[in-house]
């Protein structure tokens, strides 16, 4: 039904779905009988390692769109001495080359625009209106950060000091980053990470999530199109417990960006803090149990809107999606009202349907977790409401949008990566109690506030330990270089993807003082 309303774009163009019409459609779902092969890609080309598993599409569990080769553990080792060979010539190399190759990489990625859409609905089963904004993030990412790179590095700062010397600050890449990313941003995280990291002169062996191997090495094979050089970038599907493992527990590795859970992220930490040699930084973007407030001035169509967009949208798997909705007690029968009658008209089913609101989830694990955490949580809570599922959403890992009224947040204990929305209701002299709360989760990602009380949006919002605030509109989609996304605690380590001090955190600095 369209319920979420469109994504806007920093860069580029504006483009949704209404916009686009039936060729785009049509172009679309050419490819949805395609069957992709993809595999480790080691110094530019396609090695088979005898490990090769067949994907399937979570919106249909028979529905095989292809084979992916998976690396080991060896294979990783010769990635990584390659691309630390290439690192001497990669980072010296001038910036703007390596800024041109990014900005040709979003040109392929445009031109490219349908068949990668049609993976992304395929093997993440995202909607089409979440397949155009995953592309477009994707482009928005290596443009802003071939700018970026552009004007940061290449010259010297010059630093006046009172001695007479000439002193100069330079920056550049810090060596080989393994960069291991999510599926649910197959393309546009897994591009985030390694485009910050090739611009700022650092080879890469990239590490994509296990689910989503196919549309990552459609994005690896236009990086080297572009010319990004293959020994610079190395591309390693496989298991994370093996692959991963072995990745972030070599000496000779220079960083790592993650994006995923918080335990991988603090299993990382620790396999960095196990390994001897150089010590290294760890860039890491991981959940949040991110709440929304609604005061009694708000407008109640608008935060429902929000609300709903916020839960459900990409099936409520984005990191930054609304968990834990606050709603002032004289207010909250007329939200908890619309929010019943907003979630009747959710359209659950096929991603490549345009009219389709809400797909399915990964995979069967995914799918168990969430709906026994359903069942648990009714326990102590309250069923609000569930979306309608049509007949379709059998075949695949489709999990129901669900709303629960809960008492505290402390109920929850873990972040729920789903369709499921928990809602509190809340008296205005509690609020100190619900900022209190809130806070103590640990986690501090997206918070989203609806009010016409424009002090007291503000003064909540200070106060509630966040990266990302969003007052009176949803609180997903950040924009590349307007919206910069990330948190702080459990929710990762900063700085922010798509803002102006990412790429300072894959350089390292080097000071010339001169007295020739
Ligand atoms: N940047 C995305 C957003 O603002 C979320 C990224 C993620 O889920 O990791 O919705």
């Amino acid at each position: 039904s369209q319920i979420f309303g469109q994504r806007k774009n920093s860069l580029g163009l504006n483009m949704n779905i209404e916009s686009q019409g039936a060729p785009f459609f049509e172009k679309v779902r050419s490819y949805q009988n395609n069957q992709w092969q993809g595999g480790p890609i080691v110094n530019g080309k396609l090695v088979e390692t005898g490990q090769r598993v067949g994907v399937t599409s979570p919106q249909q569990s028979t529905h095989q769109i292809g084979t992916i080769g998976w690396a080991d553990a060896e294979l990783a080792e010769l990635a990584l001495e390659s691309a630390n060979k290439a690192y001497p010539r990669w980072t010296n190399t001038d910036v703007n080359v390596r800024a041109d190759a990014l900005e040709k990489l979003a040109d392929l990625l445009e031109e490219h625009l349908h068949e990668l859409i049609a993976l992304c609905t395929l093997e993440a089963g995202k909607t089409l209106q979440d397949g155009i904004d995953e592309v477009r993030e994707a482009v928005d990412f290596c443009r802003y950060y071939a700018i970026q790179a552009r004007t940061l590095m290449g010259k010297g700062d010059k630093l006046p000091g009172p001695t007479g010397e000439t002193n100069e600050l330079f920056v550049q890449g810090r060596g080989t980053f393994v960069c291991i990313s999510p599926w649910n941003f197959p393309l546009a995280i897994f591009l985030g990470q390694i485009t910050a990291a090739l611009a700022t002169g650092n080879c890469v062996i990239a590490k994509p999530a296990e689910q989503t191997g196919l549309v990552a090495y459609r994005a690896v094979q236009l990086a080297l199109e572009a010319g990004i050089p293959g020994d610079v970038l190395q591309f390693l599907p496989g298991k994370g417990a093996e692959v991963g493992a072995y990745l972030v527990s070599q000496e000779n590795i220079a960083g790592v960006c993650f994006t995923g859970s918080t335990n991988t992220a603090q299993a990382i930490n620790r396999a960095l803090a196990a390994r001897t040699g150089a010590l290294v930084p760890l860039i890491a973007e991981t959940g949040g149990q991110n709440a929304m407030l609604i005061d009694s001035t708000a407008l109640p169509e608008q935060a429902v809107t929000d609300i709903v967009g916020s839960a459900f949208k990409s099936a409520g798997q984005r990191c930054s999606a609304l968990r834990v909705l606050y709603v002032q007690d004289d207010i909250a029968d007329r939200i908890i009202d619309l929010l019943k009658g907003a979630m009747q008209e959710l359209l659950v089913g096929d991603p490549i349907d345009h009219k389709t609101d809400v797909g399915p989830v990964i995979d069967g694990i995914a799918k168990t977790n969430l709906e026994q955490h359903i069942i648990d949580i009714q326990h102590v809570g309250k069923l609000i409401s569930e979306a309608p599922m049509p007949e379709y959403t059998r075949g695949g890992t489709f999990v129901t949008p669900t709303a629960i009224e809960i008492d505290t947040i402390s109920q929850l204990h873990r972040e729920n990566f789903g369709p499921i929305l928990h809602v509190i209701r809340f008296q205005r002299d509690q609020l100190d109690q619900v900022i209190e709360d809130i806070n103590n989760t640990g986690f501090g990602l997206t918070f989203g506030i609806h009010s016409r009380n424009e002090t007291f949006a503000y003064d909540v919002a200070k106060r509630i330990n966040v990266g990302n605030v969003y007052i009176n509109r949803n609180q997903v989609g950040a924009v590349v270089g307007v919206q910069p996304f990330g948190g702080r605690g459990l929710s990762g380590t900063g700085p922010k993807a798509g803002g102006p001090h990412y790429l300072y955190a894959f350089m390292t600095e080097k000071t010339f003082s001169d007295n020739i």
